[in-house]
């Protein structure tokens, strides 16, 4: 872990200038919730996290609806602990899927059936590197309705 001080909106926005074009493709619109922008400084590995936002917001993407969009909120729980959540109004999944889909190699039959490449390696990545931050993961979902993906972060005291 190499941990540094960091604004998590500019990361945000950073990724979605990267998947900016896959996100084109399918008319899908990147936002950072409304009263969510004023810039929190986090302390955390920001390349780690980077490849945990790519992972999220690509699969926000792949799992999504046409004219879809992803939403990335930001919200200080308490002083010391921030929750960053990643929500789309995709395909979701069903409430069985839930406790496995940060298993290695885990993927829905919607998402194999539906012919979306992948190999089920990037939940189990994010999971991985958001517990050698100490902190946690959860998801909630929707079938038809969406899905959000949320986890803590550490943020500096003002
Ligand atoms: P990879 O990320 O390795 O290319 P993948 O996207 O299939 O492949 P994960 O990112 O680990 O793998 O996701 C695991 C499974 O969880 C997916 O195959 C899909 O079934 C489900 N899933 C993940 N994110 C979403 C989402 N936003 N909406 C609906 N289903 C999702
Ligand atoms: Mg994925």
């Amino acid at each position: 872990i190499n941990t540094e001080i960091f604004v998590i909106q500019d990361l945000v926005r950073d990724v979605f200038d990267t998947l900016s074009l896959k996100a084109k493709q399918k008319e899908i619109k990147f936002s950072i919730k409304k009263g969510c922008e004023a810039p929190v400084q986090v302390l955390a590995d920001k390349e780690k996290v980077r490849q945990v936002l790519i992972n999220l917001i690509d699969n926000s993407i792949k799992y999504g609806k046409q004219q879809g969009s992803t939403v990335a909120s930001i919200y200080n729980l308490d002083g010391k602990t921030l929750l960053v959540e990643i929500s789309d109004d995709g395909i979701g999944m069903q409430e069985e899927h839930l406790p496995r889909v940060f298993e290695r190699f885990y993927r829905t039959d919607k998402a194999r059936s539906r012919d979306i490449g992948g190999t089920g390696l990037g939940l189990a990545i994010v999971k991985h590197i958001i517990e050698a931050h100490g902190q946690t993961i959860n998801v909630r979902s929707k079938p038809d309705v969406g899905s959000t993906f949320g986890f803590t972060l550490e943020t500096v005291r003002e």
